[in-house]
């Protein structure tokens, strides 16, 4: 049997699950008040945003009021890592609740999967979108994919019911090469992505300009369609990852120019979908997130985000890289309040899991953690420990504050990375830019840390590199 007749009839599987369980679910709710539903999730996922890129987290410039709002009564988490500093290995870790290295969706040089990629999500994997489907859940992933674009790799062979947007990042398939000052005043047409609708290509190249609004739009209908059943919503939006468009209605609006502008217009994309909950009446059943895959991307100048006082940007293992802004919103059900303890995206997997009644995998390593004591109950997070990888390889580990480094890299591109012996030691409590190394004051911690590393590679079995792989 081929592979795509397994995930035909690893669907079919879970569709017939799926019938059963919303047979049982219309019982329950003839008998059960509302609020006892299982809660539909929504997860925003921006791509490239960095923490210091909302007005929630100190942007002095870029205006995010329903973001704001949402951190003000719901909760805003201030150490809350992606599972990797760039795209492709990001979003692995936080559909699979793992680190990328054990998927195999990593690797040194090829840092993500492109156009010419023949890899992507093993099937082996159990997306969050699988999971929740064995509860019943109506799925759709709107946005960016970038876990294959080839068919079998794509949404509709991973769990979600629905696809659509653009299944890469919006700089490839360039027509020709682009100069720096081009790629600062891009076209849309220069770039020939392809917009997708499920499995097909509904246009090419995708006109960008209005691309976060046909998101929102998109994921206002999903929520219109399924507001009698528990549904799961991933929005991962193509914006503000270079080349950056708005829409006519936010061009040239925002005090923080074209990168402000596409900030602003997703924030207000946020602001219509809660609407749209409200509107109709369950919003109070729906746990909405708010994240970034990986920090703010330099290269681009005053076209890129910023990481607030966090040292560096996206491709790098300082906490400019991967520490994103994230916000866990469910009026009535999450306590408010700014929370300083570790969490993960991988997190998110273990939490919604243990929030639907879905299983989590027990075949297998999963590292997400269950947050819903920290969300539900104010307890602590129970994460300690952070790993931090350069594609294959751990540069870096925090615990508690701690934070020891092996390797530094800057930057995404052309920088040389310095191997560290003995290791770089930041208190990032007490120094959040990572400027001061204490590792002379405290060979005990290092001592520590690097017992907390021995432990994850002890079992570690590093997945077959997908990222390898090219279209022959
Ligand atoms: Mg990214």
């Amino acid at each position: 049997m081929n592979r795509s007749n397994i995930s035909r009839r690893k669907f079919l599987n879970t569709a017939g699950g799926a019938t059963l369980s919303l047979a049982a679910a219309n019982f329950l709710s003839c008998s059960r008040d509302k609020s006892e539903q299982k809660p539909n999730i929504i997860l925003i996922f921006c791509d490239d945003l960095g923490y210091g890129d909302l007005g929630s987290y100190g942007h002095p410039t870029i205006r995010t009021p329903n973001l704001d709002r949402l951190a003000a009564e719901g909760q805003r988490w201030t150490n809350f890592y992606a599972a990797a500093s760039v795209c492709t290995p990001s979003r692995a870790g936080l559909l699979t609740g793992r680190y990328p290295i054990r998927s195999g969706m990593c690797d040194d040089n090829i840092r993500v999967l492109f156009p010419w990629s023949a890899g992507g999500i093993p099937e082996s994997e159990v997306t969050l979108a699988e999971a929740l489907k064995t509860e019943g859940y109506a799925t759709a992933c709107i946005g960016k994919w970038h876990l294959g674009h080839l068919p079998r790799y794509l949404p509709t062979n991973n769990g979600f019911d629905y696809y659509f947007g653009i299944p890469y990042s919006n700089d490839m398939d360039k027509v020709r090469n682009l100069s720096m000052a081009e790629q600062m005043d891009p076209k849309t047409e220069e770039f020939n992505v392809p917009l997708m609708r499920n499995e097909e290509i509904i246009e090419r190249p995708a006109d960008q300009n209005t691309i976060t609004e046909r998101y929102t739009e998109e994921s206002i209908a999903f929520i219109k369609n399924n507001g009698e059943k528990p549904f799961f919503l991933y929005l991962a939006h193509t914006m503000p990852h270079i080349p950056l468009f708005a829409s006519e209605d936010f061009k040239d609006k925002s005090l923080r120019g074209l990168y402000g502008d596409v900030v602003e217009e997703i924030d207000d994309g946020v602001g219509r979908i809660v609407e749209t909950l409200k509107e109709a009446g369950i919003e109070k059943n729906t746990l909405v997130i708010f994240t970034s895959d990986n920090g703010p991307w330099w290269t681009y100048m005053e076209q890129s985000g910023s990481a607030g006082l966090l040292r560096d940007g996206k491709g790098s293992t300082w906490d400019g890289g991967m520490r994103e802004p994230t916000i866990f919103w469910w009026p009535g059900r999450i306590r408010p309040r700014v929370v300083a303890d570790l969490g993960s995206t991988m997190d998110i997997y273990t939490t919604a899991c243990r929030l639907t009644g879905a299983t989590v995998p027990d075949d297998r390593i999963v590292d997400g953690m269950d947050l819903s004591p920290a969300l539900l109950e104010s307890a602590s997070s129970p994460r300690q420990v952070m790993i931090y990888y350069n594609g294959r390889r751990v540069f870096a580990i925090r615990k508690g504050p701690y934070k020891a480094h092996y390797f530094t890299k800057t930057e995404y591109i052309g920088q040389k990375e310095q191997k560290h012996d003995p290791p770089l030691l930041y208190n990032l409590n007490h120094d959040p830019s990572e400027k001061y190394d204490i590792a002379a004051q405290h060979p005990e911690i290092l001592a520590d840390l690097e017992r907390e590393l021995d432990k994850h590679q002890k079992d570690l079995v590093p997945g077959e590199n997908q990222l390898i792989k090219r279209i022959e």
